[in-house]
């Protein structure tokens, strides 16, 4: 199958600008992928989140459809790996069964005050709100005042959790849990109270509410160790930290703690992996943090397509959906040395996968 964007005459002088690389490396004729005709795009995003205002990446086609590469910059390119595998599972091989066909999506409700908290739980028909606390010293009053608000506005029966971004040291993560566990009339749990596995498991001996580890999650042995620790009730996973749909899968059971699935920022082509991935956990206790595409200001794939929650819920896709031509153009880089910068790490990010694969590992 060809891809259409391939067609886009842009795609010929792609080719030859990859680093170095030979064009027979990039077009791997066994799985169908030609990395030379991947597609770079920048999206300016409506907050800054991770010290981000715009999200980058590139997008990949291959038989079974498109894959989303977009490492953070902060990732070097060994740590990216398993951000192309990820790619690369979706473009060549397609995704596993799903088990369910639609995910339970929280609301996630920044650092505000309480009357816009209790506004954006309201208008998002989520059952579920994950609440930023702790975003700057002395925040407990407010963190209250936001966790009471979402309460009054998700009702008795809605299910709410806080994430406090690694920010807290042990006490302090004990005498603020028991405080907002009551704000809340009973946290659902407390996403990574604090920076180390260590600390987590401490936190977690001290308190009734169960801790889920998100930070201490960003390589595939990340969700064992957390389990052999101690040091979380949940795994907040991502698919792309982990190289994909089917090797998540492998982690987590093989950590055999309960999983959230989160993303990574992604537009709706990365999008549909993690949902894929959420889709086809055996068990799936709690609601996804997936609802990150309104984070963006545009998206690569045409409206209908776009991966916004309804009423609370995202579909799985069965296969990831396909750009749309004049909105990758739209979104293309518009800086050509970032734009190469991108195919450079594509190429070196794909050498090292391919040195990885012939070393049989
Ligand atoms: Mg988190």
């Amino acid at each position: 199958m060809t891809s259409p964007a391939l067609t886009i005459s842009d795609s010929l002088t792609i080719t030859g600008q990859t680093g170095g690389m030979s064009s027979d490396l990039l077009r791997d004729a066994e799985s169908g992928l030609d990395l030379s005709g991947a597609r770079p795009f920048a999206i300016a995003m409506t907050e800054r989140f991770r010290g981000l205002t715009v999200r980058e990446g590139m997008l990949l086609h291959g038989p079974a459809g498109w894959g989303e590469f977009c490492p953070f910059d902060d990732y070097d390119d060994q740590s990216s790996t398993s951000w192309l595998e990820a790619a690369i599972e979706a473009a060549t091989a397609g995704w596993p069964e799903p088990v369910r066909d639609r995910i339970p999506i929280n609301v996630t409700v920044p650092a505000v005050g309480p009357e816009r908290a209790h506004e954006i739980v309201r208008a998002s028909g989520c059952r579920t709100a994950k609440i930023k606390v702790a975003d700057h010293p002395g925040s407990g009053t407010e963190d209250v005042a936001r966790v009471e608000a979402v309460r009054d506005a998700l009702g008795p029966d809605g299910a709410i959790r806080v994430d406090a971004n690694m920010l807290w040291d042990v006490d302090t993560a004990v005498t603020r849990i028991r405080e907002l566990d009551r704000a809340a009339a009973g946290l659902q749990y407390v996403e990574q109270p604090c920076r180390t596995i260590e600390e987590l498991a401490a936190v977690r001996r001290r308190v009734d509410v169960r801790i889920a580890a998100d930070e201490s999650i960003r390589r595939a042995e990340d969700p064992m160790r957390v389990a052999v620790a101690g040091a979380a009730d949940i795994a907040v996973i991502k698919c792309t930290p982990l190289g994909g749909v089917r090797r998540a899968l492998r982690v987590a059971a093989a950590a055999g703690l309960p999983c959230v699935i989160s993303s990574a920022l992604e537009t709706s082509v990365g999008l549909a992996a993690q949902l894929a991935l959420a889709g086809a956990l055996p068990e799936l206790d709690f609601a996804c943090g997936l609802g990150t595409r309104s984070l963006l200001r545009g998206d690569v794939v045409a409206a209908a397509d776009s991966l916004i929650p309804v009423d609370g819920f995202l579909p799985v896709p069965r296969t990831p959906p396909a750009p749309d031509l004049e909105l990758l153009a739209e979104h293309r880089i518009s800086d050509p040395a970032r734009e190469q910068w991108w195919r450079d790490r594509l190429a070196r990010t794909w050498e090292l996968r391919q040195a990885r694969l012939r070393a049989g590992c």
